[in-house]
């Protein structure tokens, strides 16, 4: 599929003595994974070329994947910029992405805003690491695949697909994730790294689990306040990551965290199964997946409108549709 396109990508690269990559910023799993797995076939592949992983922000949670690359003004000149899992240009953490001489998209994100000279976007896909293993078994007569790459991609395609049980998984992402374990990946240490808790972690859960909400039609949400954030010392992203808390309650087919953000507004961060929440997004100035969404809140008067809103969503679907 999108055969065309791959190769053009492919001839870009081929092209290029510098290519410089990045990806959205806020780095989750697979922005990160796909962009230095990538990066590593890369360099695995063209080892004359100079292929760096550059962004203005970092991730934590995935730190045991390596560190990523600085660049001076200079090496964007005459370079291949490739973005990866960024659906707007926008939401890009390098700021500098112009400055190269072509860009390319690669996406699995509703393309709501295309950037780019050369875009490939497979919305139907789980996760960006899919697209890129799926671009290294296209053309794997010509590229390399190390076990440092196929580990990044991994852990990108394990953890946007929720371990492989959000919708989005299919045949297609058991066959890509398949090839990489054929590479050699250590799951049980990875599977480690990614899923085990500090014992204070789990007890801010059950806080969470107390002062949690279910709307009448059984939306769960949480307001993660600067107060909590305070009293467990949460980071950003540990705050942020409170919604996944939310996601295995029956009856709660919706569930949405709202998370102060330091400059005075609140995100919203929407999840959901069966029923599509990502119009709801988009009417409070945000947007995403289908099921796994964003948004921007600047009151608690629109935090309880977003809830109303979803709550009614919620009512009309289970009105008419099998859900659990
Ligand atoms: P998040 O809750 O931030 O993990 O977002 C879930 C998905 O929705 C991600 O794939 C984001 O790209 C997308 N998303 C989040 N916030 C926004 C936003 N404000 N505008 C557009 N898309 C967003």
């Amino acid at each position: 599929m999108n055969e065309e396109i791959k190769k053009t990508i492919l001839n870009k690269i081929k092209e290029y003595d510098k290519i410089i990559i990045s990806r959205h910023f806020r780095p989750d799993g697979d922005a990160v994974g796909s962009t230095l797995g990538l990066q590593r076939i890369l360099k695995a592949s063209f080892p004359e070329k100079t292929i760096l992983c550059v962004n203005e922000d970092y991730s934590d949670y995935v730190a045991f994947l390596g560190e990523e690359d600085t660049a001076t003004d200079e090496d964007y000149k005459d370079a291949l910029m490739i973005v990866v899992d960024t659906a707007t240009e926008d939401r890009c953490s390098n700021k500098k992405v112009n400055l190269g001489k072509e860009l390319i998209k690669i996406d699995h994100h509703v393309d709501i805003a295309p950037y780019g000279d050369i875009s490939w976007v497979e919305d139907w896909r789980s996760s960006a690491c899919e697209m890129i293993v799926d671009f290294y078994v296209t053309f794997k007569d010509e590229l390399t695949i190390t076990k440092e790459a196929a580990l990044a991609l991994y852990t990108g395609m394990v953890t946007d697909s929720g371990r492989f049980k959000y919708t989005e998984t299919c045949g297609e992402t058991l066959r890509m994730a398949a090839v990489l374990l054929d590479v050699g990946v250590d799951i049980v240490t990875l599977y480690a790294r990614l899923y085990l808790e500090d014992f204070d972690y789990l007890k801010f859960q059950s806080y969470v689990y107390d002062h949690m909400k279910v709307s009448e039609n059984g939306v769960a949400y949480v307001y993660v306040d600067k107060e909590m954030q305070e009293k467990f010392n949460l980071s950003h992203e540990q705050a942020s990551n409170v919604v996944s808390m939310l996601s295995e309650i029956k009856g709660c087919i919706v569930w949405l965290a709202f998370i102060d953000n330091p400059d005075g507004t609140i995100r919203v961060r929407l999840r959901s199964r069966f029923v599509v929440v990502n119009k709801l997004a988009e009417k409070y100035g945000g947007g995403g997946h289908l099921c796994a969404c964003g948004a921007n809140v600047n009151s608690t008067e629109e935090m309880e409108a977003l809830v109303k809103d979803a709550d009614a969503l919620v009512k009309d679907f289970k009105a008419n549709n099998f859900y659990l």
